[in-house]
């Protein structure tokens, strides 16, 4: 047997036992004629003690083991003298009579410690010695968990898993789609599955009414700290539902999840906040509702023919940050600049101070009386010590989106983005359009498969900006989670819908035939949605990135700088896929 037991497991109550422990060495100390020995593995930490007086061969081979050696270790379970409360193991000790090394190790790059003086990269490159500290490893043991309790739920609500194919046809709509050639069609190509969409629908279609699958997915996207160019979906979707019935089977899911994962009891019911409210009052979809700091429009207050920035603006919206109005010059400076840079993009920032002693100080003061400015902290509902933060512009919802980088720096900056408080929420009634300045046309704002609002097709061919979609968010904390919709399943709407989208019958029939011809057969009203793994587990471990919940991530760059991929082909490889490089 290579080991009795793990590295994690023993008490005072194996005390005598005699037992054979496997795993790396990760520090070393040398104490007079004794030395000890922390013996890791992915279980725990366990003190080995080799005594010169007992056995003096043995501890002059344990005075050579390196950082990282991978060794075997027999001896007898001990009580401590010196006992470590902080650690599991910490009442024994191991008296080592045999040890055997397997295997030597080079000095490793960086420690492998809870706090490790490894930089990012070098962390990327030995990843695989990275995932032996604890920190990192308890992220892939959570996402197991997850992985695995979102099967039993899904599986006891009567939804079965599918595999759909990696290999599949590019559908340029959405982000950009990585793309595979293949040697056996010369000049074809296959894209990976930006998720599984079209053929879930297709399983539909098929009578599985219920489906769902822990779904690779791949999108050629700019890099951020929340996203990858491969990452996983729990990708879900229903036959014969209503939104309604997908919100509650998913709320159960979420509330579940929480539960077992955190002890976190999600109310019984979610808020379900239309797309609209959430930007009228936090200039966001995916509003984080840890803390208030709600917008207040100043359109009817601030525009008195004073002071020209906000008479000309289109939108003038403000928050109030609680207890700030002792906030010195140097504070407001650093918010000014704060919303100017490029990120946030707003021209300046108006603050007006309702002082503790009453008084009222702005960098409006010129403009605005004092009769103004009480206006003003009535409609804020601001009160002695407050800050009221203003910002203005000519585009509205431009601007509340600067508002809304403002109010989060406000709630980092006052401690209200608690990362083990969860507020969750769908966000519902999307727009089902969204214009791209890019592309200079109408974009479907979800996919072109959601349903447009039953009360809304009259304004399909008028006014499409103002289709809603029965399409819903699941928001935690500021970030979107997951997210899906109702189906067209109807073949003429579904032409409809690519028509506005700018497909020629003809572009349609060649991209999406499969799906055109599959709703000839009865298809069923369906409807789904998908959550993202990754960005579920780092919220459950409070992580900032999700690279840290997932094995072997890319950086910033997409590159995986431990394969060092991507990478040039061999020329005979691309004679084979009749491809030439033109760099
Ligand atoms: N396929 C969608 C997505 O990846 C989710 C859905 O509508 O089910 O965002």
């Amino acid at each position: 047997m290579y080991r009795t037991n793990t590295c994690g497991e023993l008490r005072l109550s194996h005390v005598g036992q005699t037992v054979t422990l496997a795993g790396w060495v990760q520090r070393t100390r040398k104490m007079g004629g004794m030395t000890f020995v922390d013996l890791r593995d992915r279980y725990g930490i366990t003190q080995l003690v080799f005594d010169e007086s007992r056995d003096a061969d043995l501890t002059a081979r344990a005075n050579k083991l390196g950082r990282e050696f991978c060794i075997q270790a027999v001896g007898a379970v001990s009580e401590r003298s010196n006992k470590n409360p902080n650690m599991p193991t910490g009442d024994i000790e191991i008296i080592v009579s045999g040890l055997t090394v397997l295997s030597t190790s080079d000095t490793p790059p960086f420690t492998i410690e809870d706090n490790t003086d490894g930089g990012d990269e070098l962390r990327m490159k030995y990843r695989y010695l990275d995932l032996r500290r604890s920190a990192v490893r308890k992220n892939l043991e959570l996402r197991h968990r997850m992985t695995i309790l979102v099967r039993n739920f899904l599986d006891s609500r009567d939804f079965i898993e599918v595999e759909t194919p990696i290999l599949v046809g590019s559908t340029p709509e959405g982000a950009r789609d990585f793309v595979v050639p293949s040697r056996m069609n010369p000049g074809q190509f296959y894209a990976l599955p930006q998720s599984p969409q079209t053929l879930k629908q297709l399983l539909m279609v098929s009578g599985f009414d219920r489906y769902f699958q822990i779904a690779k997915c791949f999108r050629d996207e700019d890099l951020r700290a929340d996203r990858q160019p491969e990452f996983t979906q729990i990708d879900c979707e229903m036959s014969f539902v209503h939104q309604e019935d997908v919100l509650e089977v998913f709320e159960d899911m979420a509330r579940y999840l929480f539960k077992e994962v955190r002890g976190v009891e999600l109310p019984a019911k979610l808020r379900q906040m239309t797309w609209h409210e959430a930007m009228r009052l936090y200039g966001s979809d995916k509003p984080d509702l840890r803390f208030g700091m709600t917008f207040v429009e100043l359109m009817d207050v601030m525009k008195k023919g004073k002071f020209a920035v906000f008479d000309d603006a289109a939108y003038i919206g403000a928050i109030c940050a609680p207890g700030c109005a002792a906030y010195t010059r140097k504070q407001l400076d650093q918010l000014t600049e704060f919303v100017k840079r490029p990120q946030v993009g707003a021209k300046g920032l108006v603050y007006v101070k309702y002082n503790e002693d009453g008084t009222i100080k702005s960098s409006v003061d010129k403009f605005y009386s004092q009769e103004d400015l009480l206006e003003l902290k009535q409609k804020m509902g601001a009160r002695d010590g407050d800050l009221v933060l203003i910002l203005s512009g000519d585009n509205a919802n431009k601007t509340r989106i600067q508002l809304c980088a403002l109010r989060l720096e406000m709630g980092e900056r006052l401690g209200l983005r608690d990362s083990n408080k969860f507020e969750c929420l769908w966000i519902v009634d999307f727009p089902l359009f969204e214009w791209s300045d890019e592309e200079q046309r109408l974009m479907a704002t979800h996919h072109p498969f959601t349903l447009p609002n039953p009360d809304d097709i009259p304004l399909l061919d008028e006014h499409p900006e103002q289709v809603r979609a029965v399409a819903y968010d699941f928001v935690c904390n500021g970030i979107e989670v997951g997210g899906g919709s109702l189906r067209i399943h109807d073949g003429a709407l579904q032409e409809k819908m690519f028509k506005i989208l700018g497909f020629t019958p003809e572009r349609a029939m060649a991209q999406f035939g499969f799906l055109i011809n599959a709703f000839k057969y009865g298809a069923p009203p369906h409807a789904g949605l998908a959550f993202g793994l990754d960005r579920f587990v780092s919220i459950m471990a409070g992580l900032d990135s999700i690279r840290d919940c997932i094995a072997f991530p890319k950086n910033n760059s997409g590159r995986d700088v431990m394969l060092d991929a991507p990478s040039e082909l061999e020329p005979g490889q691309l004679d084979e896929l009749n491809l030439k490089v033109t760099l």
